[in-house]
């Protein structure tokens, strides 16, 4: 079994206040030791959450510049984000795909540039609901798959997330067995399109409507090796509930 691993991505939310209030919540709560625990908080806030909260959760970035800094305006660099204390940075969000209109090869660069310079990256995949409806789930998710693969040089500091973008934001989980199904998928993709021993060695997350009363469920399932949480992860209490579900 694969280390798990829960991310709380907080997207735009918060302010200085509610993110001292949220640290001291995650500082003061009783996390299972055999969990790896990150937190994305928005880049304005980044450096006052690596100033306060505890060293046992690491610190992603919810996105980065493709390459090295210099003009481009509005962007954040690899490098910056080192310089403040991240380990991680996640990459190919539905939102940044759908909303803001990244595709799948701006996304693998953006990989393989985060992981030359030493980031982890949470590479997230999923499809959307007409998608699922029309039977091309596995389609979808391997197509971004692929995109990631063919960057990449290597799946040593690659978690990946699954997040069906029906279930983001909504309220509507999928349930254990959807998730499971499209897991042992990705797992058998990377089998055979990577190597068993990256298939094996991956942890392939989950994330959509994840909360404190569904994540038991969705955790013991063979092939979610943890949750990349929204919502709830902006719930200090809340999340620790889910970090705690391993099983
Ligand atoms: P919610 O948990 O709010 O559905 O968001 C999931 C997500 O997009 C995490 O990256």
């Amino acid at each position: 079994n694969n280390k798990f691993f829960v991310g709380g991505n907080w997207k735009c939310n918060g302010t200085k206040d509610s993110i001292t209030k949220l640290v001291s919540d995650l500082n003061s709560a009783k996390l299972e030791a055999d969990v790896d625990v990150v937190v994305s908080p928005p880049f304005v806030y980044i450096d006052q959450v690596k100033n306060s909260l505890t060293d046992r959760i690491e610190i992603s970035a919810q996105n980065s510049w493709v390459g090295k800094g210099g003009a481009f305006t509005g962007e954040i660099s690899v490098e910056q984000l080192k310089d403040i204390g991240c380990k991680w940075v996640i990459l190919g969000h539905s939102e940044r795909r759908h909303v803001i209109g990244e595709d799948d090869q701006f996304i693998g660069k953006k990989a393989a540039y985060a992981l030359s310079e030493g980031l982890g990256v949470i590479a997230c995949i999923g499809e959307k609901l007409e998608e699922r409806e029309a039977g091309k789930t596995f389609d979808v998710c391997f197509e971004q798959l692929k995109a990631f693969a063919d960057a990449v040089p290597s799946w040593e500091n690659i978690v990946i997330a699954y997040e069906p973008v029906w279930a983001i934001g909504t309220g509507k989980v999928a349930t254990p067995q959807q998730a499971q199904e499209v897991h042992a998928a990705v797992r058998d993709w990377l089998k055979s399109n990577i190597s068993p021993e990256v298939a094996s060695a991956t942890r392939i997350i989950y994330g959509g409507s994840v909360n404190g009363g569904n994540c038991a469920e969705l955790a013991k399932q063979e092939d979610i090796d943890g949750f990349l949480v929204g919502g709830a992860s902006l719930k200090g209490p809340e999340f620790a509930t889910i970090i705690n579900s391993v099983t």
